[in-house]
């Protein structure tokens, strides 16, 4: 019996270990090789019902994939899927490397996402998000060599995150993780590998290619499946996987985190009415400690994933402030 969540258009196998299933279409002419990902969340549906669209479309030759080659994977998770839960055993976008002896649903799949990830050289990774907000787009650091994520493919990935439709970008991630790991430390809490920051793109920057996480909007409003839909081929179009115009650029916010503000107890809570992306001018209060006191911007800025369920050790927000990195026409 195939299952899936209700109003999601793709079913997979009903056991815990069910296959991963691509679609993939080869175009005749050489182009670069794109990997779409749907429900790396299982109760992020919008990304499987945008991509059963699409391979519709290129099924019937609405869409023709002329170079190049694009693989579909509509379900990542199929556990997390099937119960219309985030996580099968644990998040999936998490401390993600290839374990020779996988101990959880997530490490089985991530063992063969990985290899996937590594046949490929570009990644759109399609997700949704809980609270109110507008999509936007997460992408990689600036090209380096330091030890955290080194990287050369800076300004194709921004030039990806611009052409998606989505009007905000946001970088900084990984950044952010290890400042969150220090005041774990600082907190005596559970320490946390560095690998805990990497997901799909992070990997992705690891293989020596490129990525970008694409947050659709609410999980539960279908505007979401439109955000994914348009942002895919979009993707094509850019990427000359298709023939069609490529998109112009709707990027008009580039957000880098610079900060996360943490849960040290019981009762930290994240300030009323903040959602992602909300300019923060400078002493607005973010979030308020168990005994009152208030957290503050340092300066103008953004708020970004304000948390009400943050339990302690975990970010009650982000915060982050107007990049000087610009996508190039
Ligand atoms: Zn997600």
């Amino acid at each position: 019996m195939p299952s899936q969540p209700a109003n999601a258009a793709w079913t997979v196998p009903a056991d815990d270990e069910a296959p991963l299933e691509s679609v993939r279409f080869h175009g005749l002419k050489s182009g670069p090789k794109l990997l779409v990902l749907g429900a790396v969340h299982g109760n992020e549906t919008c990304g499987p019902n945008a991509i059963a669209r699409i391979i519709d479309d290129c099924r019937a030759g609405r869409l023709l994939i002329r170079r190049g080659e694009v693989t579909f994977v509509p379900v990542t998770n199929p556990k997390a899927y099937r119960q219309n839960s985030r996580e099968g055993d644990r998040n999936l976008n998490r401390d993600m490397y290839e374990r020779p002896q996988p101990i959880d649903n997530e490490d089985r799949i991530g063992r063969r996402l990985c290899a996937l990830l590594r046949e490929h050289e570009v990644l759109l990774d399609v997700h949704s998000f809980r609270g109110e907000g507008e999509p936007f787009a997460f992408f990689g650091p600036e090209n380096n060599n330091g030890n955290l994520e080194p990287f050369r493919h800076d300004a194709a990935e921004l030039a990806l995150a611009a052409c998606l439709g989505v009007p905000v970008a946001i970088h900084g991630w990984l950044d952010n993780y290890v400042k969150l790991i220090a005041a774990r430390e600082r907190l005596n809490l559970p320490r946390l590998a560095v690998t805990e920051g990497y997901g799909t793109t992070e990997f992705m920057r690891f293989a020596g290619a490129y990525g970008v996480t694409l947050e659709c909007g609410r999980h539960d409003d279908p505007a979401s499946i439109e955000v994914g839909y348009a942002a895919i081929r979009n993707t094509l179009a850019h990427l000359g996987l298709i023939d069609a115009r490529p998109p112009p650029g709707a990027l008009d916010c580039v957000i880098h985190m610079t900060e996360v503000v943490i849960c040290e107890a019981e009762g930290d809570v994240v300030e009323d009415g903040w959602k992602t992306g909300d300019i923060v001018p400078v002493g607005a209060v973010m979030a308020r400690r168990a005994d009152g006191t208030a957290v503050t911007a340092p300066c103008d800025g953004y708020i970004i994933f304000p948390s009400k369920t943050a339990r302690p050790g975990e970010p009650i927000c982000h915060f982050g402030v107007a990049s000087p990195r610009k996508s190039r026409p």
